[in-house]
């Protein structure tokens, strides 16, 4: 690891104006925030992440849950994933966040990784991971040994023919699905981004993850009022039952009282380059039956675009699966 300088932050604007002077807040920034450390320090340890800058920002007051006025929920993006996860009107009112924060990672590293810190961590492809390859994510034009190379957790949809990394977190698919929205705040002031317009597909600039600029801070995540009548889950497949990544997931947000499809929200995990947000599946349920047919053919649909490499293709399969049961469940019918 190389050396850098440590700074506490005591106040945003602080840490904001420290920030803004790297030159990108893509891969390759000398300045970082670091929040719970879990992603951070493991990719500094590894040479990915070289700041010479890094800005503690665990100090600032950005941990608390609270309601807001219209029913939503505006969640501090230094609250921790545990803290997050318990939190009675998250498990009331938002099961699938609930659901997704608990089927990540381990207990200790949950009660260290934090809301902002959850939406910005990096793939687990090997190869961005390990500098003695080829990774146009981590120096572009490089190439991308992924693509015949071991890509079995890598992403079918939204990839590009530099990059198929996966977006590995479990907390953003549940957010995509319940419609967040991301409040960052920089050197030009505040902004609000709905969380579909805040990630980045690879195309050929696959080292641009987010739209993000330096010096940018996340301050809040809000949720917006939970929909009357609707049940939410989070389903995650993977290689082992607890401490490992999806190899597909999908986040629910539904309201099937009467047989009915009357609203839905459908996101993935495990298969998308960033967090999949299925509007085709939502368009194939809308106003259908909810019957296993038309199931069915929501998962069809969702996994029509997808583009398998080598080691992944079971992954469509999967997905669909996945999928199929997820809305079985959300629609008490399991
Ligand atoms: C062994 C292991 C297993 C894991 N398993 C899973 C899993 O199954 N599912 C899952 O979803 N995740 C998993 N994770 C990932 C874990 O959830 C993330 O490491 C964690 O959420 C990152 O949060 P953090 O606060 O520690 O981030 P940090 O490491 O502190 O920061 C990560 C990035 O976010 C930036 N950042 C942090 N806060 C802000 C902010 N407020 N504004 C702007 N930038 C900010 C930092 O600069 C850095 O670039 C695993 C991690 C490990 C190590």
């Amino acid at each position: 690891m190389d050396t850098f300088r440590f700074i506490s932050a005591t106040h945003p604007s602080q840490a904001i104006e420290t920030a803004a002077k790297s030159p990108t807040a893509q891969l390759g920034a000398t300045v970082r925030f670091v929040a719970g450390g879990t992603n951070l320090v493991d990719l500094m340890t590894l040479n990915v992440e070289r700041p010479q800058v890094v800005i503690d920002i665990n100090g600032l007051p950005l941990d608390k849950v609270e309601r807001l006025p219209s029913g939503g929920l505006r969640i501090g993006a230094l609250v921790r994933n545990s803290d997050l996860a318990h939190h009675p009107a998250v498990t009331k009112d938002y099961a699938v966040l609930s659901q997704a924060l608990l089927s990540g990672a381990s207990p200790q590293l949950r009660n260290m990784a934090t809301t902002g810190g959850n939406l910005l961590q990096r793939t687990r492809c090997v190869y961005f991971r390990d500098t003695a390859h080829a990774c146009n994510k981590r120096q572009p034009g490089s190439g991308c040994s992924a693509l015949d190379g071991y890509n079995r957790n890598l992403a079918i949809l939204g990839t590009s023919d530099d990059c198929i990394a996966s977006n590995p977190s479990d907390m953003n698919v549940a957010l995509a699905a319940l419609e967040a929205t991301i409040h960052v705040r920089g050197t030009h002031g505040e902004r609000i981004i709905p969380i579909q317009n805040f990630y980045l597909l690879p195309g050929n600039t696959p080292n641009k993850e987010t739209i993000l600029e330096p010096g940018d801070l996340i301050t809040y995540v809000t949720l917006p009022p939970p929909v009357a009548g609707t049940r939410s889950l989070y389903l995650k497949l993977r290689d082992r039952a607890a401490y490992e990544f999806a190899l597909a997931s999908a986040a629910i947000v539904m309201n099937a009282d009467g047989g009915k499809v009357r609203h839905v929200r459908v996101a993935l995990g495990g298969v998308g380059t960033r967090p999949w947000r299925s509007f085709e599946a939502e368009r194939e349920l809308s106003g259908k039956e909810a019957t296993p047919a038309n199931f069915h053919r929501a998962a069809e649909a969702a996994l029509k675009a997808a583009q398998p490499r080598s080691g992944n293709a079971f992954k469509a399969e999967l997905s669909k699966r996945c999928l199929v049961r997820a809305l079985t469940m959300a629609s008490k019918n399991a």
